[in-house]
């Protein structure tokens, strides 16, 4: 499966599908990318054991020279000094302006390899090659960067992929956390976008969760779908872009208070949409069926809609006060008046917010 991201700055393809990998060498010579020009390969230390020495072979088998570059596995290598010592590297192995780096991973490599290129030498050209489900989101859409130690993703820049590639055979290492927490994203884009991609997973949560290929492939092309015409739209966050952080205003402060230790994004992020959705119904007057839709669909892919009893409620407000997105200290909220669409809503109150809090306190440890 191919679709098309319009931006702007520029047009490129994702490719979707089993066994693509293969297809590599074909997919490059079609953007233009000749075998005279050298390829970086970034990968991290846990996908590196799995798929980059076949990655490179295909690469080098077909004619291009490709060094490779492993960082270590986890959020914690988002940082300037991974930035620099990657630089040091593509620099040795004599990468220049018409090279192009390809990010071999998770949303970790993705942000930071991609941040890499649009750095190196003022920018060069770079692929994303997502291997976790999470990353069907974050390698669309050209947003890459690095952390800093005061808060998440504050070093960036926009720049957008020559093409996303997209091999769901890499998914069968996933480990399985990972697969439900990148599940949460891809019910993000159905859930803001496209009702019927909500009946769709509600229908597919067995074979989706079992990782069937076809099934995953049509997932991920829908997620990434909804991804792309949002980004079209407004490429560098002007406006309609921030509904992509539908779920993300509770979630980002769940993931704060409690020092990114005990949820994973996507998890964090589920609870947020529970969050969001009792919040819409509070603000916006919406059917009751968008609660029960929203938990019901996030549960049957084992996620948690609740989150735990000890973070203080006053805490979790304080985070949401600091998310860089809120502005001047006003309250902003991805809300839905129905399942498949959302819009955003400044001021408010912050007695609904802790009303909605106390509702979704309560979860396992
Ligand atoms: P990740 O990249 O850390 O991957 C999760 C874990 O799975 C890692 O340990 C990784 O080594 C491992 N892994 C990856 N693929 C594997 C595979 N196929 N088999 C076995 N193990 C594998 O995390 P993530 O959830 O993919 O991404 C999270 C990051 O994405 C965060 O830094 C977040 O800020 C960023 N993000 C960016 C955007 C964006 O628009 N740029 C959007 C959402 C999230
Ligand atoms: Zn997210």
């Amino acid at each position: 499966k191919t679709l098309t991201v319009s931006t702007e700055s520029s047009s490129y393809p994702i490719y979707i599908g089993s066994g693509i990998y293969a297809q590599l060498p074909s997919f490059l010579s079609a953007a233009g990318v000749g075998t005279e020009r050298k390829l970086m390969l970034i990968t991290d230390s846990h996908v590196s054991a799995h798929f980059a020495e076949k990655v490179k072979k295909i690469l080098n088998d077909a004619g291009y020279q490709t060094g490779i570059s492993v960082v270590p596995a986890g959020e914690e290598s988002k940082n300037l000094t991974q930035v620099e010592q990657l630089i040091g590297a593509c620099l040795e192995f004599g990468l220049d302006r018409q090279s192009v780096i390809l990010a071999l991973g998770g949303g970790v490599v993705g942000d930071l390899a991609g941040f890499v290129a649009a750095t190196y030498m003022r920018g060069i050209p770079f692929i994303q090659l997502p291997t976790t489900l999470l990353a069907h989101d974050s390698s669309v859409g050209g947003k890459v960067g690095v952390n800093h130690p005061l808060g998440k993703n504050y070093i960036g820049a926009f720049h957008q992929p020559l093409m996303v590639v997209f091999d769901v055979n890499v998914l069968s290492t996933l480990p399985r956390r990972e697969v439900r927490s990148g599940y949460a994203e891809v019910i993000k884009h159905g859930l803001i976008w496209d009702r019927s991609f909500v009946e769709w997973l509600e229908k597919h949560t067995e074979a989706l969760l079992a990782l069937e290929p076809e099934k995953v492939e049509e997932a991920i092309y829908r997620g990434c779908q909804v991804k792309a015409a949002v980004v079209s739209q407004d490429e560098k966050e002007e406006g309609i872009r921030a509904i992509l952080n539908y779920g993300h205003t509770i979630g980002h402060a769940l993931e704060a208070v409690s020092e990114y230790r005990s949820y994973a994004h996507g998890e964090a992020v589920a609870i947020g949409m529970a969050g969001a959705a009792r919040l819409s119904t509070r603000v916006l007057g919406s059917p009751g069926e968008l609660v029960e839709r929203t938990e019901a669909l996030l549960q049957a892919f084992q996620l948690p809609v609740r989150y735990q009893e000890h973070w203080p409620e006053n805490q979790i407000l304080q985070a949401m006060k600091r998310d860089k997105k809120a502005r001047q200290g006003v309250y902003t909220f991805v809300l839905s008046a129905r399942i498949g669409e959302v819009e955003i809503v400044r001021g408010v109150e912050e007695t609904q917010i802790r009303e909605v809090l106390r509702e979704i306190r309560g979860g396992k440890e």
